[in-house]
């Protein structure tokens, strides 16, 4: 067993917890980041199937995350565009296939309107809201009493238009039944991205990605924090007082005047600390649970959709896969799609036997682009819900009445005890950027409290 004296000690090595690292020893302070797995990256991973890239976790970068695009600025990583060329495809409820151009599902124009009009009732209510503190707005209270699912249904009768609204947001984003979550919730991932519009623009949300894939952000930072980062060191006993602390990993154990806690929410009491964190983080750190969804990767000789004119985006409010899109690595000749599958609809997918699975997922994908759709040559399913140091995806939110609860104080620190996670941000909440903007606050934070 190594021990360590250090000035902060980070536990976890994803985007959050590196760029937390990275910030402080920029600062002049000493640090040890200790991972629990085998790599770094966290949410973000990526890995080479015969030939093709495969971005795992988080991949898609927006024009307003200005926070992870200074970050690559200055590690001097490029970012190339998604293939966005050519028609979508579109499935209703009632299984009609229709290919169109714009913006505008094909669903009619009375549904059309009633989308419009929910999205600007979202976008009015999104413009209110301070992202950093969802919680101070004046009907906050209200807004997280109601499910995402009623609140749709209060400005619209119309059930496609609340279908398709919904699954921006649910299927989308937090990946949890729109019943699940409050309209609060719904509007803090909204104002997170600047706008509602912005959000359901997936030429805007899903703009662009890294070359050398978002992992490779991590893998940047990780160099230049060199041998400070220790892999295979999960952390499970934390000790601590207002003088410092002691993580203790497998191999390392760290002492340290302040200790970042940058693991998601969902996996805090994994860590046993001792004294017992106050009963308000006990009872706050229950009410936020991850998401699920399979982000699955088929890869295909050629992309195929293409040449019939088609970009590979599609959605099916009611499908078993409801988005796909061409996921094709910059300079890679063969197709890749990437598709969807979020919260019951992955449970379903989980109960059956993997060739049912595949078969299923792959006749999902062939209803929007086709029989050719049935045989890709690499087919790859993300199950970050097994894996012990996630346990879900993409990230973790607040159940019903939860954000105005115990928002307020889901960033404070604990004495020497800090959190940083995407899943705790204001803009870029749930994404990369927001886990660069929390790792620069929190170290901003502890340089504060150090340095006086
Ligand atoms: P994490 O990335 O989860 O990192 C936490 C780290 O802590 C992990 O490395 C974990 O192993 C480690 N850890 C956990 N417990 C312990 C312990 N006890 N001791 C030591 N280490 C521990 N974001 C985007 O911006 N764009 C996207 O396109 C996008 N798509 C996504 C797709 C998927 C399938 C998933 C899962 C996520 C996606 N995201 C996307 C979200 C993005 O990946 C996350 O917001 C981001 O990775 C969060 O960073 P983080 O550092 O806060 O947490």
């Amino acid at each position: 067993m190594t021990t360590l004296d250090r000035d902060v000690v980070i536990i976890g090595a994803g985007p959050s917890g590196l760029t937390a690292a990275y910030e402080l020893r920029k600062a002049g302070k000493t640090v040890a980041v200790l991972e629990a797995r085998d790599r770094v990256g966290g949410r973000t991973w990526s890995q080479n199937m015969d030939g093709a890239t495969i971005e795992i976790g988080g991949q898609w970068i927006s024009p307003d995350q200005t926070g992870l695009y200074s970050l690559i600025e200055e590690l001097g990583i490029e970012t190339f565009e998604r293939y966005k060329e050519g028609k979508s495809v579109y499935i209703a409820e009632d299984g009609t296939r229709t290919v169109y151009e714009g913006e505008d599902f094909p669903v009619g124009e009375a549904t059309i309107a009633e989308m419009n009009k929910l999205i600007a009732e979202m976008d009015r209510l999104t413009a209110e809201v301070n992202p950093d503190a969802p919680w101070e707005h004046p009907q906050a209270a209200e807004l997280d009493m109601v499910s995402f699912h009623h609140w749709l249904r209060t400005i619209s009768n119309d059930e496609a238009a609340c279908n398709n609204i919904g699954l921006f947001i649910a299927g989308g984003m937090l990946t949890k039944p729109a019943h699940t979550f409050s309209a609060l919730q719904a509007l803090l991932m909204s104002s997170s991205a600047g706008s509602f519009s912005n959000l359901v623009d997936e030429d805007f949300i899903l703009d662009r990605r890294m070359v050398g894939t978002m992992q490779g952000v991590s893998i940047a930072v990780a160099k230049r924090l060199g041998e400070d980062v220790y892999l295979n060191n999960p952390v499970l006993k934390l000790d601590w007082s207002e003088e410092g602390v002691t993580a203790y990993g497998a191999g390392v154990t760290v002492n340290a005047k302040k200790v970042v806690i940058a693991v998601p929410p969902n996996l805090y009491s994994r860590i046993s600390y001792n004294p017992p964190l106050p009963r308000r983080q006990h009872v706050t750190h229950q009410h936020q649970s991850m998401g699920l969804v399979i982000k699955v990767h088929a890869v295909y000789s050629t992309p195929f959709w293409r040449e019939e004119g088609l970009s590979g985006t599609c959605f099916g409010p009611n499908s078993i896969v409801q988005e796909v899109y061409d996921n094709t690595y910059h300079g890679e000749s063969t197709g890749t799609l990437v598709g969807f599958i979020s919260d019951v609809n992955a449970d379903a997918m989980f109960e059956l036997s993997e060739a049912e699975r595949k078969e299923t997922i792959l006749k999902g994908i062939a209803e929007f682009l086709g029989d050719k759709a049935l045989t890709p040559e690499v087919f790859y399913l993300s199950d970050f819900g097994s894996e012990e140091w996630t346990r879900g995806a993409y990230a973790t939110s607040y159940d019903l009445g939860g954000l105005f609860r115990f928002g307020p104080d889901q960033n404070k620190n604990v004495g020497p005890i800090y959190f940083s996670s995407s899943d705790l941000a204001g803009e870029g909440y749930q994404h990369v950027d927001g886990a660069v903007r929390m790792g620069r606050r929190t170290a901003a934070r502890i340089v504060a409290a150090v340095d006086g």
